[in-house]
């Protein structure tokens, strides 16, 4: 039997490697990949060049609210995938900076930021056969996805993880430095007032610290397979 028509919410804490494993599922499977964090380091960019944003971080909420509804965020499919847009700029390398990093969840705490990525994930997703990954996803955004996966892994495995990532790129950090970002982020997101970061109920737990991305597709065909009886 083929895969049905489901929505497939990956939650948990920051670079557990939630895109890299959620873009894999959408390649192997044939479904759409949604990032929500892109759209949260969107807004976020949006926010740092119109300096709505200062130094220590605090947000002049009423503008960037009333800058929402003309903000342009959307996908459009690059030769690596999906990549992420602001009108008809490509905003792809920017959102990823270490910059935009240490700004985006004071952002993503916002009522108005969070209702502003929700709508745009739900008219996305109203097609189904998509994959999303983010913090709330099987929480909030999509309480009725079909398959629903929480990803942890140790903080040390992560920071090793995403500064690898990052000096790929030609970013020049500092382990220390990066770390001290998983951990801060990890406390923003699990204790904001806004839908923080929580597994959902029925979500499956996922630790990936010793596992390879090859790994985890095996167990994640493994349980489509038992939950919706598919080859
Ligand atoms: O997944 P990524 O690390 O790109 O997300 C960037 C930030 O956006 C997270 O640290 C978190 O603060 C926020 N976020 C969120 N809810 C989501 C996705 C991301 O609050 N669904």
């Amino acid at each position: 039997m083929p895969i049905p028509d489901i929505i497939i919410a990956i939650d948990g804490y920051s670079s557990t490697g939630k895109s890299s494993f959620a873009k894999l599922i959408a390649k192997e499977l044939g479904f759409l990949y949604l990032d929500s964090g892109a759209l949260y380091r969107g807004v976020t960019l949006y926010a740092v060049e119109n300096s709505m944003i200062d130094d220590r971080n605090e947000v002049d909420v009423k503008a960037l609210a009333g800058g929402l509804p003309g903000l342009d965020l959307h996908f459009e499919n690059g030769p690596g995938g999906s990549l992420t847009y602001m009108g008809a700029r490509c905003i792809e390398k920017e959102i990823r900076s270490l910059a935009i990093s240490r700004k985006v969840s004071p952002i993503a705490t916002l009522p108005s930021v969070r209702e502003y990525v929700d709508a745009k994930l739900r008219e996305l997703g109203r097609r189904k056969r998509v994959v999303i990954d983010g913090r709330d996803i099987g929480s909030t955004v999509f309480p009725d996805a079909e398959l629903k996966i929480f990803m942890t892994a140790a903080p040390e495995v992560r920071a090793m993880r995403r500064m690898k990532e990052m000096q790929a790129k030609g970013e020049d950090v500092k382990f220390e430095d990066v770390l001290d970002n998983v951990r801060e982020r990890d406390y923003i997101d699990s204790h904001r007032e806004a839908s923080p970061l929580a597994k959902a109920d029925d979500a499956i737990v996922l630790d990936n610290s010793g596992m390879t991305l090859d790994d985890q597709m095996v167990w994640i065909r493994q349980v489509i397979a038992e939950k919706f009886g598919t080859e």
